[in-house]
């Protein structure tokens, strides 16, 4: 199998300055807060970045390392005056650009080139993404055998975050999400210190990274009875997940994924209350290709990794998502969080 640096330079018409960092350290391995890459159409590779990461970038072996001052662009707008290089337009600011433009560096502005690499997992990246859900899946139902009335969100957000690192995660993948209530009515709830009552639904939306690659799940919990008013929504929104993992499968449109996670809500008058995407990629960053949106232009292939998270948020009320974390076989999906979708009722 050829390398990722190697399956990019087949794509490309110019040498192409990879700028984004989580770019990078997939082509080279170096995790960096400061780093370019230069992918010649020909193959080869230099990596560019300041005194700090020397040791590791000397170690990469799939691109020759050249240390630049800590301004890494500048050294690079002496280096390539007089060429035609191509830029990733999602990674470079302005001010970047116009120092490579007034350096006589002519720039071809190019997007998703690597994403789209990103996009298909490989054997190596799946088995950090299993690892990932596994541990996620063993926190989840530690976390569902926990009172949770009485404690904030704040201190159950903090549980989290430790609960990642006794698993042996590197940590978490993002801020936890942890939203009671009206809270909950909010897709991406800021953290309350206020206590958790009785009879209510918690949203819990956290992940953890493993070798750099993250996991991503949502369970909503209850603190009262599952019946009545909240149990109603909340199947309600687990019809809309499972249609919405059925749906997944090698050739199907990532519009016309999120569009079979709409059909239950819509038949239930309640499209409205369902206001974002169906789902997401997942990998060295949480949020990537491909996108199961109303708008996508995603066609789902083998070795894609997305979420499947439909929610209902019922504002200033209450609010219900389920998530879970897939990976795109040759017929269909496989789930790697696998923690139970049954209603279930927290202390
Ligand atoms: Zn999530
Ligand atoms: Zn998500």
């Amino acid at each position: 199998m050829s390398t990722r640096i190697e399956r990019l330079a087949a794509r490309l018409a110019d040498p192409l300055l990879v700028t984004g960092l989580v770019n990078v350290r997939y082509l080279t391995g170096l995790a960096s807060s400061n780093a370019a890459v230069l992918i010649e159409p020909a193959g080869e590779a230099t990596l560019y970045t300041d005194f700090r990461y020397a040791e590791a970038a000397s170690a990469v072996e799939d691109a020759r390392f050249e240390q630049t001052p800590r301004a890494v662009l500048p050294a690079l707008a002496e280096r390539f005056s007089g060429r035609r290089i191509a830029v990733e337009a999602s990674h470079l600011s302005l001010a970047d650009a116009e120092t490579l433009r007034r350096g006589g560096v002519e720039l071809v502005s190019t997007s998703g080139l690597v994403e789209a690499l990103r996009a298909v997992k490989e054997p190596g990246e799946l088995d950090a993404l299993r690892r990932a859900a596994a541990i996620s899946d063993r926190v989840y139902a530690e976390l569902a055998a926990q009172p949770f009335v009485g404690r904030t969100e704040v201190e159950v957000a903090w549980w989290l975050e430790q609960a990642w690192h006794e698993a042996g995660a590197d940590g978490p993948a993002f801020d936890a999400i942890v939203a009671f209530g009206e809270n909950g009515a909010r897709p991406h709830a800021t953290l309350r210190d206020e206590p958790i009552p009785a009879d209510t639904l918690v949203v819990v939306d956290a992940g953890c990274a493993v070798d750099g690659y993250r996991s991503d799940c949502t369970r909503t919990f209850f603190t009262g009875e599952p019946e009545g008013r909240l149990r109603e929504l909340y199947d309600l929104c687990l019809r809309a997940q499972l249609d919405g993992l059925a749906a997944v499968a090698p050739g199907a449109a990532g519009r016309d994924v999120d569009a079979a996670s709409r059909v239950a809500i819509g038949e239930a008058g309640m499209s409205e209350l369902y206001g974002h995407g169906l789902g997401h990629g997942v990998g060295l960053d949480v949020h990537e290709g491909p996108t199961l949106r109303p708008e996508s232009n995603a066609v789902l292939e083998p070795g894609n990794v997305v979420t499947v998270e439909p929610g209902l948020y019922l504002a200033g009320d209450v609010g219900v998502r389920i998530e879970d974390l897939v990976v795109v076989t040759t017929d269909g999906c496989e789930r790697l969080t696998t923690v139970t979708k049954d209603p279930t009722r927290v202390a």
